[in-house]
């Protein structure tokens, strides 16, 4: 059924008060009270309601919002380079989707190579060294305002404090996910059940509690691991970031492992977009057996060069999407007492 403007104006009004509740309750209180599923679907009716009528379009709509506000009782730290979000695609069609618009945009039908990386659910942070040392980590935030979890993060055992080797730039920020092992989440869970305590509705909201303590001495105890994925402002000594840098980002990759970073195995370069679903599916059917959740799967145009043709859009980059799984929260609503609002 086809909604006159005035109906639609009125659903977006209640659309954005909505998802802003639950961005709320999601990103600065760690408590959402609805499934992803859930929210998902709304946000996609949003996103459909701003496609058919462009003027309600807002730029504080939460369609083009990254994250949540920083929490103030931490101090800020401003982002050199922003720390978008991720569009997403479910299903192949919306991927060939997806590699038909890059082209367009590139004005090209070459073949593109991408890097395959499982979409790990857990918090992105920035950790920045200099001379090689680890002196601030940051929360996203808002993309553009993160919170300072420096003392934190330091207790990530898998987190270098000091870089390897002798080719160190002067400053990197590594990006990457910090997250909860299943495992350590059921033992958590399990703990706070014993002391009837209130238990986490899954291990990203447990990853996001944890690291978002005051008392870092709390953080320590909780088992929290790191996977870069990525980097942000990087400067070299004596020579251009661009030079001393691979031009592939899965290159990139590599070089965060030789200074220590730890990342995660099932990472592949892939020729040919075509070679996409099969390692969609592959992680799919691997995802039980993983030590850790992941809630999809993440693609990025592995040319550098090609990346920065790309650019941006307000939230996310256009040379990467998520390939997400289908919901499972929906069993989650049942079972959860977490989720009943
Ligand atoms: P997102 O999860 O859709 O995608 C971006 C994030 O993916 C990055 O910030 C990073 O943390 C993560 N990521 C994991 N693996 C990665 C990899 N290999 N490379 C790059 N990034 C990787 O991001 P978002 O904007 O934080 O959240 C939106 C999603 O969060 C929604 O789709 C919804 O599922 C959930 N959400 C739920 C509620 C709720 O109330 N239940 C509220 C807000 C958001």
């Amino acid at each position: 059924m086809s909604m006159t403007e005035q109906q639609a104006t009125q659903r977006v009004a209640e659309l954005h008060q909505t998802l802003n509740r639950y961005n709320y309750q999601y990103y600065v209180l760690d408590e959402p009270t609805v499934p992803d599923a859930e929210y998902d679907r709304l946000m996609r009716e949003l996103v459909e309601l701003e496609t058919a009528f462009p003027l309600l379009k807002m730029p504080d709509s939460p369609s083009q919002r990254v994250g949540g506000e920083a929490l103030k009782a931490f101090s800020q730290v401003t982002h050199q380079i922003p720390m978008l979000s991720l569009d997403n695609v479910f299903g192949y069609d919306e991927w060939l989707a997806f590699v038909k618009r890059v082209q367009d945009r590139l004005k090209s039908d070459r073949e593109i190579a991408f890097c395959a990386e499982p979409k790990l659910d857990g918090l992105a942070v920035s950790l920045r060294y200099e001379d090689g040392l680890l002196v601030q980590a940051a929360t996203r935030g808002d993309g553009t305002t993160g919170e300072n979890i420096t003392e934190n993060v330091k207790t990530i055992k898998s987190v270098p404090l000091r870089l390897n080797g002798d080719n160190i730039p002067a400053v990197i920020e590594v990006r990457g996910e910090v997250f909860m092992p299943k495992a350590s989440f059921e033992q958590l869970n399990a703990q706070a059940i014993q002391k009837g305590e209130k238990t986490f509705a899954n291990p990203r909201n447990a990853a996001a509690g944890s690291l978002r303590q005051l008392d870092s001495k709390i953080t320590a105890k909780r088992s929290l691991a790191f996977y870069a994925y990525g980097l942000g402002y990087v400067e070299v000594q004596g020579q251009e970031a661009d030079e001393w840098l691979s031009n592939s980002h899965f290159g990139r990759l590599e070089q965060l492992k030789t200074l220590g970073f730890p990342m995660c195995p099932e990472v592949k370069l892939l020729e040919k977009s075509a070679d996409v679903e099969a390692f969609y599916q592959d992680i799919l059917a691997k995802r039980d057996a993983l030590s850790y959740e992941i809630d999809g799967t993440v693609f990025k145009v592995d040319s550098i060069e090609l990346q920065q043709q790309l650019g941006f859009v307000a939230r996310a980059p256009r040379w990467a999407t998520a390939y997400k799984f289908p919901a499972q929260e929906e069993i989650t609503i049942l079972e959860d007492v977490e989720f009943q609002v």
